[in-house]
């Protein structure tokens, strides 16, 4: 019997997040054979190089699926002519500029037969699966997200971010919504948010959320891009059986202070192996639920003018 061919891929946007974790996750997963990079700058040695999403398209039909590694705010149109000319597509977070694009992609796949992989990366991290399991049918008194993380050493150079659609501090933060949308076991909705906006930036540099779940718990969120020093991404989840902390971004879990043993990192592994299984199934999975509370903060927040940098 003949074996299954990997799928030809193709990444288009040669930035961070394509160099630290794409290029090596599709290396190491046998299903996938990267086949084409789309940037505007070079190309990389033994791969076939386009400056131009849309010329690739037309040149390589072999190539059947994308991988798009831009910023929010270009993703919706480069989603909807890969899905239009019939590839499948997987998605950074956040997954667009704003919900109804993301509807609007979910929409097309489906009317294309195609796949459409909405990532949420964090969700990947090794204690997420584990917390959502601990947590599940237990009742959530409170929860305190804590993702405090220094701009200046993550972002450096990315104009995007502070442009409106870059989203600020929820670039980030977003991360952290994922994985609370994930472990919940009731939905929460955001009851009032507050938003610090450096005075010439489109989008803010520190927020702090408050949220309700369905059950009545309340949830607070502390996202800003001024700590120095070490770096904090840690969720606890109080519940009438115990506090459940997951903390450097979802890699390691204690229940009532008590360390839980986890594999090491893998997130993008995560990724490309559940991209793998969508595509061999013919689905699409796309959870547009994070970026939602990040437009209620929008629609809800007090916004303040702030000094971006006090030292
Ligand atoms: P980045 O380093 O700025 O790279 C983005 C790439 O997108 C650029 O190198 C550029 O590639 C391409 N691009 C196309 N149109 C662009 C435009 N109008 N403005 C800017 N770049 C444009 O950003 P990144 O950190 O890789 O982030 C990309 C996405 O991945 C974001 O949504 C981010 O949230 C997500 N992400 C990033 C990280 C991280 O650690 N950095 C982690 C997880 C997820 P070419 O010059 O090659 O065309």
């Amino acid at each position: 019997m003949k074996a299954t061919e990997p799928t030809k891929i193709a990444i288009v946007g040669l930035g961070k997040i394509a160099h630290d974790q794409h290029i090596p996750s599709i290396g190491r997963h046998p299903g996938f054979s990267l086949s084409a990079i789309v940037t505007r700058g070079a190309g990389l040695p033994g791969f076939d190089h386009f400056t131009q999403l849309d010329a690739m398209l037309s040149a390589r039909p072999d190539v059947t699926a994308v991988a798009l590694c831009v910023p929010p705010q270009v993703r919706f149109g480069m989603a909807w002519a890969a899905l239009s000319a019939g590839r499948d597509v997987l998605l950074e977070k956040p997954p667009g500029a704003t919900v109804a694009e993301v509807q609007a992609l979910a929409d097309l796949a489906r009317t294309k037969g195609r796949t459409l992989f909405a990532t949420w990366h964090s969700r990947f991290a090794p204690a997420v699966a584990q917390a959502k399991a601990w947590l599940s049918g237990r009742s959530v008194t409170r929860g305190e997200i804590v993702w405090r993380e220094d701009v200046r050493k993550w972002h450096p150079g990315q104009a995007w971010i502070w442009d409106a659609g870059g989203m600020g501090v929820f670039d980030p933060g977003i991360n952290a919504l994922s994985i609370l949308t994930e472990i919940m076991p009731a939905p929460v909705h955001l009851t009032s948010a507050e938003l610090e906006f450096p005075e010439n930036r489109d989008t803010p540099i520190a927020a702090r959320l408050s949220f309700a779940d369905t059950a009545g718990a309340a949830v607070t969120a502390d996202f800003d891009w001024r700590q120095t020093g070490p770096q904090t991404w840690d969720i606890a989840v109080e519940t009438t059986d115990g506090t459940l902390t997951l903390s450097a971004g979802g890699a390691a879990l204690e229940i009532d202070g008590r360390a839980v043993d986890q594999p090491a990192e893998a997130e993008y592994d995560g990724i490309y192996a559940r991209f793998a299984e969508l595509l061999a199934a013919g689905e699409s999975d796309v959870d547009a639920s994070p970026l939602v509370h990040v437009a209620d903060a929008f629609m809800l927040g007090r916004r303040i003018v702030t000094d971006p940098f006090h030292d």
